[in-house]
């Protein structure tokens, strides 16, 4: 009987260390989002790329910058970055929320870069009629990031 209850501890320290490579600390209607963003990501890419060992905060927070609907910040400390997104209050009960925070975790966890085609997760400009074509074909949008160089 002891060793089975040995075996099951090693079994679940295990499956801990895999699914806790990223620290996620975000408000509890967000935080869903993150976990569908990590399980859209490892049907392109290998798991280790999908949720890599960073420290990332996720918070509502007011930015002034003008039109801005969120943003990622990168901080290099000794041994870690650390990386935060923000995400304007305005934004978290409308529709957008999805588009905005798939595009802030594109480039926080897989720094991917802005892109210029006018229908596109990683357009730095959204509108809610781009935002509504996106959604229209969210999977094949999010999967053409995933699975660009
Ligand atoms: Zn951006």
């Amino acid at each position: 009987m002891k060793l089975l209850w040995l075996f099951f501890t090693v079994l679940m320290g295990c499956a801990c260390s895999t699914t806790k490579s990223m620290q996620l600390t975000a408000p509890a209607q967000i935080e869903p989002i993150v976990q569908r963003f990590v399980a859209d990501c490892r049907k392109s890419l290998p798991e280790n790329v999908c949720s890599p060992p960073i420290k990332l905060y996720i918070s509502i927070n007011t930015i002034t910058e003008d039109g801005v609907l969120g943003q990622c910040t990168t901080y290099r400390e000794p041994f870690d970055d650390i990386k935060f997104i923000e995400i304007q209050p305005n934004v978290v009960n409308s529709y957008q929320l999805w588009a905005v925070m798939y595009h802030e975790l594109f480039h926080c966890v897989l720094n991917k870069p802005h892109y210029d085609t006018e229908y596109d997760i990683m357009n730095a400009y959204e509108s809610p009629d781009v935002t509504r074509i996106l959604y229209s074909d969210w999977d094949f949008f999010v999967q053409r990031v995933f699975q660009r160089e």
